[in-house]
């Protein structure tokens, strides 16, 4: 059995990957500080709460377990607070990992899938965007994922380091299960924000300006299924052996803020109370991918390719929450 070690397995995305990976016979030590990340959504019996600005604390957690591989998701990734406090996101983000990489090669342990996402990407230049977009990003949050994402390139040709990175769209729904699900404080994202006001008829969501140029004005993302982002992590960590480089994950569907609210408004039977309001800055109009490397490379397809599918999930969620 092979043993993986999440970082930041208590999050979103870490927790459905750490669900998938012991389905599928993996061992999941999960490493989280718990700023973010929920104890509850932790699913394996090996958990650590350590932070990775603790190197004396990463070198006990690899002494004490036989890590053969890394999935990193530990970091900080709300891109307006990166603008703000710039100096927390590259210490966190990029010293941090470079912590993990010291530990990881002192204790010979040279395999990672790395967390990073479409913000390495900026604004486009093209769409759908393949992993040949030029990387300009528009914020610290950004920057700090493709500053790691240079690290591991470097690692791999200088010190034998296999990785993937995975540059997630925008990630959504939840287990089917409703056992972990989507739970941010403060919660920033549409599809969570678009349910809370159908619940509470009181709280419209705001919708972030109404006259891009898109069919109905309003933005358009790519909402991958978490489901989906966690095969395609062990997908990456079986793949480690003959690939390292950077790889795409979304549907290559683009799906509409108004969009987004007429498909939560029809699943729920419920009207979704709105006010528009005007654009946030460094919102491009349109943004999806295309996910023809990752089929290529990984052999990964989305089963969720139906909004209302994604939706479905995060709604059930939502009514069920367990944190
Ligand atoms: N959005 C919105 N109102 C909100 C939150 C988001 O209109 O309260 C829009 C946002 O402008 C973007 C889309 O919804 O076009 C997805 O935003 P989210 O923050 O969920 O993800 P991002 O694309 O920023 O990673």
């Amino acid at each position: 059995m092979k043993t993986i070690l999440v970082t930041g397995g208590a999050g979103y995305i870490g927790s459905h990957t750490v669900k998938q990976l012991i389905n599928n016979g993996y061992k999941c030590i999960v490493l989280d500080n718990l700023i973010y990340g929920h104890r509850e959504a932790v699913l394996t019996p090996y958990f650590e709460i350590s932070d990775l600005m603790d190197k004396n604390s990463l070198d006990k957690i690899f002494s004490k377990y036989q890590i053969d591989s890394v999935v990193h998701f530990a970091a900080f990734a709300y891109v307006g607070e990166s603008v703000h406090s710039p100096k927390k996101y590259y210490e966190n983000n990029v010293i941090g990992t470079l912590n993990l990489l010291d530990v990881m090669l002192k204790h010979n342990v040279k395999n990672m899938v790395f967390s990073s996402t479409c913000a390495t990407y900026g604004e486009p230049k093209y769409i759908p965007i393949d992993e040949l977009h030029p990387q300009r990003p528009i914020n610290p949050y950004g920057r700090s994922k493709l500053i790691v994402e240079e690290i591991l390139e470097d690692y791999h040709h200088s010190y034998d380091l296999r990785y993937i990175s995975l540059r997630y769209f925008n990630a959504a729904g939840c287990s089917k299960d409703n056992d972990i699900g989507e739970s941010h404080s403060p919660e920033t994202h549409l599809i969570p924000l678009v349910l809370k006001a159908i619940i509470d008829q009181n709280k419209p969501i705001k919708i972030f300006g109404s006259d891009y140029d898109t069919p109905d004005g309003t933005c358009i993302r790519d909402y991958i299924h978490v489901e989906d982002l966690a095969v395609a992590h062990q997908l990456a960590l079986e793949k480690l052996d003959d690939y390292s480089g950077c790889i795409n994950l979304g549907t290559g569907i683009g799906t509409s803020v108004n969009e987004i609210i007429k498909a939560a408004e029809s699943i729920t039977g419920k009207i979704c109370p709105i006010e528009y309001t005007q654009r946030r800055e460094g919102d491009p109009a349109k943004l999806f991918a295309t996910n023809e490397k990752a089929k290529r490379i990984l052999g990964w397809i989305p089963k969720y390719n139906d909004i209302r599918d994604i939706l479905s999930t995060a709604w059930s969620w939502e009514i069920n929450r367990k944190y």
